[in-house]
């Protein structure tokens, strides 16, 4: 089929929940797709930051079709070879002591809500259940993830959402410390709001919110499935500000491009639930684990985190650059490989421009041009990229002065 045919067909069929591109991807190869057509692209957003090792990874392909012949799925009532695997490789290079698998982000973060309440109901008894979360945070469509979620053009429409939530400003420390009270069991933060418009949590602010949950008996919960398995240029983003969460969870980037989440906890939160109290049919499965396994083993075997810090602060130093000579930069921002350029317009016509040119960016909170490209991405894609954003900047300021705007 081609890309008309697949897209006439979706409208059709597929229930209407996203605004997608007029066209339909077949194949991946590093850093870059090609459309059912036969163009090709560079891929800037990796899937949105779930090919962290880049499409189709030699390794990861490998173990799921070695995985694909042995067994796809059985149960969680049996122990699963690749699952507990998968748990101490996580562990051993976390600060977590025992993981719980899922197959979503919104799913891992959903465990990680059930994890804390039940926690707080176990070690206080009942009443201690509110959970605070911060504005502009992002942490799923699934109903009380997206009670979690800080952003109220989510929320509408599916009320009533799940009680016990509260939000605060994201970076306050006065507003948090206001914000908890008796009945706060919970903390959930992302150490890096990516879809919120790419804002790193500042150090003072982690570990504020850490003392207060110390002081307060709380977990400290971070959101890692946008900002972990070395995205942000550590292999999780909590390493950047030198403390630890109790909880915290994994999607994106885990599986190497097969759906996977985890909750990762360390301690008493990590021996929370007991038989019967949580499960998920598919989490943990075979497939799903060999394929994080080998991801997992990619990032680490390949220096990812490392190779993300360097490639982020490289493309840092061009974007600044590029703001010495475009006044419509306004900021550029971000950790690692997850970097944000504000704009004083809307970033829509440089994502589309940049599409023109065959090179797939992405754009959040309007304004903000977002890159999140595989973590392995050669220097010469960036400077591709770089050079077509500079290029569609100048095009769409010159068009604006044009028309006098
Ligand atoms: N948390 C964060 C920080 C995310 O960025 C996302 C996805 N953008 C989610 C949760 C939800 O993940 P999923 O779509 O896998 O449910």
């Amino acid at each position: 089929m081609n890309n008309e045919t697949i897209m006439k067909m979706g409208q059709e069929y597929v229930m209407n929940t996203y605004l997608r591109q007029p066209f339909a991807l077949v194949r991946g190869q590093g850093s870059y797709v090609w459309d059912a057509d036969g163009n090709k692209y560079l891929d800037m957003v990796s899937g949105i930051a779930v090919n962290n090792v880049g499409h189709c990874h030699p390794k990861v392909v490998e173990a799921i079709q070695k995985q694909a012949q042995e067994l796809l799925h059985c149960s969680n009532l049996y122990w699963i070879e690749p699952q507990v695997q998968l748990a101490k490789m996580i562990t051993d290079h976390s600060c977590g002591t025992k993981v719980f698998f899922c197959n979503s982000g919104a799913e891992a973060n959903e465990g990680a809500i059930k994890l804390a309440r039940k926690w707080a109901s176990k070690k206080y008894g009942s009443g201690r259940y509110e959970i605070i979360t911060a504005l502009h945070s992002f942490h799923g469509r699934t109903l009380t993830a997206l009670t979690a979620t800080g952003q109220e053009k989510y929320q509408k429409g599916f009320e009533p959402l799940t009680p016990g939530f509260k939000y605060v400003p994201y970076n306050d420390l006065e507003a948090m410390t206001m914000a908890i009270t008796p009945q706060t069991c919970a903390i959930l933060l992302e150490p890096l709001q990516g879809e919120g418009g790419v804002y790193a949590a500042t150090p003072e602010y982690m570990t504020g919110v850490k003392k207060l949950c110390e002081e307060h008996g709380l977990l400290l919960m971070f959101d890692e499935v946008q900002t972990g398995l070395g995205r942000t240029g550590k292999l999780f983003g909590y390493e950047h500000y030198g403390i630890e969460p109790d909880v915290f969870t994994l999607a994106k980037g885990l599986g190497g491009g097969v759906p996977i989440g985890a909750v990762v906890a360390k301690g008493e939160a990590a021996e929370t639930f007991s038989p019967g109290e949580h499960a998920s049919t598919f989490g943990g499965n075979p497939l799903a684990t060999a394929a994080a396994i080998a991801a997992l083993s990619a990032i680490i075997d390949e220096k990812m985190p490392q190779q993300a810090f360097e490639k982020g602060q490289y493309i840092t130093e061009k974007f600044l650059a590029l703001k010495e000579v475009h006044s419509c930069i306004q900021d550029v921002r971000g950790l690692g490989l997850l970097v944000g350029m504000e704009l004083s317009f809307e970033a829509k016509p440089v994502q589309d421009y940049c599409l023109k040119k065959g090179i797939i960016i992405n754009t959040v909170q309007n304004k903000v041009v977002r890159l999140v490209p595989p973590l392995n991405i050669p220097y010469e894609d960036i400077d591709k990229c770089i050079a077509v954003i500079a290029e569609s900047l100048k095009v769409i300021e010159e068009g604006r002065a044009w028309k006098g705007q």
